[in-house]
């Protein structure tokens, strides 16, 4: 006997009517629920009404109850999801979900709470922030030298087989270290091997002798374009190696693939059962390797990569690069590592600087306010010109990438507006969502040009807050009127602008998307009223899970396939245990992540 075979796939239902001698004669569109398909039946049956039905595998494989908030606008609410081969197949109302559960349907509930998409990180640096929990002197909020000196030790102490020891997160501020910063001089005694130092923002290296030796450091090393060596006053460098001079240490840094694997799969473990699922590593070659493409790309292949992973590479303009060779190398090296969680979506720019109290580097329309600055007319560092920058842009829409670009100076966020507008003149709009990160310092009449051109808005809540005994030390290079009105959140919201939330882990550490969601919205931290930051441009708690979630997937180019608890999507979700929607902003923070699942597996759960 002829018969209706009714199926479930991941895309939602269909049928076949299929002949006695299992012919299939003819297949139905893909129906969004059971009972469209079982309709859809009926309407075709009074052709062939000698068919029988034959329906037993239209039941899903889970189906969860809960408090579901799903950053879906169609569909704001929902009571219960059923999930199928990874994917939503059903987001509504408890009643409609009943007939989707068979006899070997999964049945959870959760009562109280909110169940959300899974949240992001739209900037950060694990696989580096991983390996340096692992394999490095941890120096972050070390506020004091003899701490500073006694980490190091330690690390030579536990790793006498290490060949260069290296240490990250130290802070360059003149109350550590004087005016003049850190010196090679500090570091002397501890090992006769090359020592090799990162600050807190990833911006330089402090070194000792043995380092500068092994690399044929001297007097005679010239400066270069777009960094500083640190010099005494006959020329001898200091050990600090600001900005493109890090390049002189490079060859001493980095992990080899295995180190990166096992650095991120700490991340991982770490940041799922945080609720975090999406992440993208804003410089994936920052020891001017493949190595961390590589790491990524081989956990992808052995089925250890939970979360969705994306990488940013990044281009230089300097001594001994060819930019563009560089932004064709990432494209290569995309399709050879592209695999179903981890992307190298983003060519990577750091156009300028960061702020500091003193010779800011990040690049303003307007000069910094310290005397020095004043003096010189300084207005911070650009890392590019304006045609290699545009070139960049045009050839890396080309190669179908976007360009991940930090800014946090007004000026470099009006430049990169301005060569991507060129860029766009060449070759035409495209839709590969640009993005711009940190945008410490926005002059507000860039922010609909952003939005016009479809720019990402890679924001920093986590940075927000200033605490009033920072306040002058901020005043002093900045000017009161541009710190006040720093990270203009609710501003890009307004305006159209596609936010997403980012830590620039291990900078911010730890760097929970939970934390981040309140602070966008407090502005200030946790626990601390009195470090709120301009007010005004407080975002909302909807804003702000959006940005961890529905928009980060915009900014990957993934909005069709997550980001959000709709039907058709993977089915990516936390079980937070509160709701967060509902409580005081300010307790965000203390909200538990009870379950995280990605693609339909729970990939975390609270022991
Ligand atoms: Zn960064």
């Amino acid at each position: 006997m002829s018969k209706f075979s009714a199926k479930l796939t991941p895309a939602g239902f269909s049928f076949n009517l299929i002949t006695d001698n299992n012919e299939i004669i003819a297949t139905s569109q893909v129906y969004a629920s059971k009972g469209a398909c079982l309709k859809g039946i009926e309407s075709v049956r009074t052709n062939a009404p000698w068919a029988k039905l034959v329906a037993e595998d239209l039941f899903a494989e889970r189906v969860i109850y809960g408090n579901f908030y799903t950053v879906d606008k169609k569909n704001p609410k929902a009571e219960a999801v059923a999930i199928f081969g990874g994917h939503f197949i059903y987001v509504g109302d408890a009643e409609g979900v009943k007939e989707l559960i068979g006899e070997n349907t999964k049945v959870e509930r959760y009562e109280g709470g909110l169940i959300i998409p899974g949240m992001s990180d739209g900037h950060c640096h694990c696989s580096v922030g991983g390996a340096v929990e692992l394999f490095e002197a941890n120096l972050l909020k070390v506020f004091d030298v003899d701490e500073f000196i006694g980490r190091i030790k330690t690390l030579i102490e536990k790793h006498p087989e290490y060949e260069v020891y290296q240490g990250f997160g130290f802070l360059t501020v003149k109350e550590v270290f004087g005016p003049f910063g850190p010196t090679a001089d500090m570091l002397d005694g501890l090992s006769d091997k090359p020592i090799v130092l990162a600050d807190m923002g990833l911006h330089s290296y402090l070194v000792n002798h043995a380092a500068m030796k092994r690399l044929g450091i001297s007097k005679d090393t010239p400066d270069v374009s777009d960094g500083i060596v640190v010099r005494y006053e006959d020329g001898t460098p200091t050990g600090w190696f600001r900005e493109g001079a890090m390049a002189y240490i490079k060859p001493l840094v980095g992990f080899t693939v295995e180190q990166y694997k096992e650095g991120f799969l700490r991340y991982q473990e770490e940041y799922l059962a945080h609720g975090m699922t999406i992440f993208m590593d804003a410089i994936i070659n920052w020891d001017y390797t493949d190595n961390e493409v590589l790491a990524l790309h081989e956990l992808d292949k052995e089925g250890k990569l939970k979360m969705h992973a994306y990488g940013a590479y990044q281009v230089f303009q300097a001594e001994g690069h060819d930019t563009i060779a560089e932004v064709e190398h990432a494209a290569a090296l995309r399709e050879r590592t592209k695999g179903p969680m981890f992307d190298l979506i983003n060519t990577k720019i750091q156009l300028d600087g960061t702020i500091s109290p003193t010779l800011g580097t990040a690049y303003m329309k307007q000069a910094y306010c310290d005397p020095e600055s004043q003096k010189t007319g300084n207005r911070g560092q650009l890392r590019m010109d304006m045609d290699t920058l545009t070139a960049v842009y045009r050839r890396s829409h080309e190669l179908g990438m976007a360009v991940h670009l930090h800014a946090i100076g007004d000026g470099a966020l009006a430049m990169a507006l301005d060569a991507i507008e060129k860029a766009n003149a060449q070759t035409g709009p495209c839709d590969l969502r640009d993005a711009v990160a940190h945008l410490e310092v926005v002059d507000h009449a860039d922010i609909p040009r952003m939005a016009k051109l479809g720019v990402v808005a890679s924001t920093d809540p986590f940075w927000i807050p200033l605490p009033p005994e920072l306040e002058p030390i901020q005043n002093y290079g900045l000017g009161k009127e541009r710190t006040a009105a720093m990270h203009p959140i609710k501003s890009f919201f307004d305006e159209g602008v596609v936010v997403s939330s980012a830590s620039d882990y291990p900078i911010t550490y730890p760097a929970y998307a939970l934390e981040g969601i309140q602070m966008g919205v407090t502005r200030y931290q946790p626990g601390r009223p009195d470090s709120l930051h301009c007010p005004s441009e407080c975002a909302t708690v909807d804003q702000m899970i959006q940005a961890c979630t529905l928009n980060a997937a915009r900014q990957f180019q993934s909005e069709d396939r997550y980001g959000s608890i709709s039907v058709g999507k993977e089915a990516d979700m936390v079980v937070l245990e509160q709701d967060i929607t509902a409580c005081d902003p300010a307790k965000i923070v203390d909200t538990s992540v009870l379950r995280t699942m990605v693609g339909g597996e729970w990939v975390y759960t609270r022991a």
